[in-house]
């Protein structure tokens, strides 16, 4: 069974995060531990979460995927930035022990003219201060675009940040398909030659999720723009191909397109009509 849903809405709270899902036909989601902008996140709201429990294990929602504020930067310059972001990363696992067994995805950062080099020693820094051996959330390195200077730009960058952290078994990889395009991977003509690539530096075992976007621009661009699944420069047939493929098909899918709820239903419908039983 296709495992799929999109990036929702924190701002109810869980159990309406779920039963929002679920009436899109949805079986996971995403989404965003705070404002993604940063800042102080509610408290948690223990019936809520309880509530929420009780909905996912009846409806099968799970694993499901936290993601970061996307303005956080492990690698800043400023050491006052790199500290809220560890602060912020190390909050929101605490709290993400409330739902055991989740994934945490992030943005590795940008380094910003230290060089990625520099860059990737803070962030496996950063790492090595947050992650902690009993806990239970998988933290994910996002595949990025290569906007400005982001790190992560290629799976060399990523292997780099992984090789440098102890707890490394607390790590996973988030593929986002708009961004890896971006990024100058062919996924329209040589996905197995992408995975291949992906399997020979990183390792497929790495894999947990894979974020399903078209991108607005072409492959290289390095530019990070999403567009409707068919609507963009990856294409249906391609997006199609992935959800399918051997070494993708049983990892959790996440829609981060520009859409409103009926049209991630719609996408939703779409990919499980596309999906091979
Ligand atoms: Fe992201
Ligand atoms: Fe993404
Ligand atoms: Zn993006």
């Amino acid at each position: 069974m296709l495992k799929i849903g999109c990036h929702l809405s924190s701002s109810k709270g869980y159990l309406a995060m779920g039963k929002e899902a679920v009436k899109i036909g949805a079986n996971t989601f995403q989404f965003f531990t705070r404002n993604p902008r940063g800042g102080k996140a509610k408290d948690l709201d223990l019936e809520d979460v309880a509530a929420y429990r009780a909905f996912a294990k009846e409806q099968g929602l799970f694993p499901i995927l936290a993601h970061a504020p996307y303005t956080l930067n492990a690698c800043a310059a400023d050491e006052g930035l790199r500290t809220f972001a560890k602060e912020t990363m190390a909050d929101d696992l605490s709290r993400l022990e409330h739902l055991p067994g989740s994934m945490y995805n992030f943005h590795p950062g940008s380094h910003v003219k230290q060089g990625a080099e520099v860059g990737i020693a803070l962030i496996a820094q950063a790492l090595n201060e947050v992650l902690r051996p009993e806990q239970s959330t998988t933290v994910l390195l996002e595949t990025m675009a290569g906007k400005g200077s982001e790190v992560g730009r290629s799976f060399e960058e990523l292997r780099a940040i992984l090789e440098q952290v102890e707890l490394s078994d607390k790590l996973g990889v988030c593929l986002d398909t708009c961004h890896v395009s971006d990024g100058g991977y062919d996924l329209v003509n040589d996905l197995d030659g992408v995975l291949a690539e992906f399997d020979k530096v990183i390792g497929l075992s790495r894999l947990k999720a894979i974020h399903l976007n078209d991108s607005m621009n072409p492959l290289g661009s390095h530019k990070d723009r999403h567009q409707k699944l068919g609507e963009g420069a990856l294409g249906l047939e391609a997006l199609t191909r992935v959800v399918n493929h051997p070494a993708l098909r049983d990892l959790p899918f996440y829609l981060e397109t520009p859409n409103d709820l009926d049209g991630y239903a719609k996408e939703i419908a779409l990919m499980k009509e596309a999906y091979r039983d």
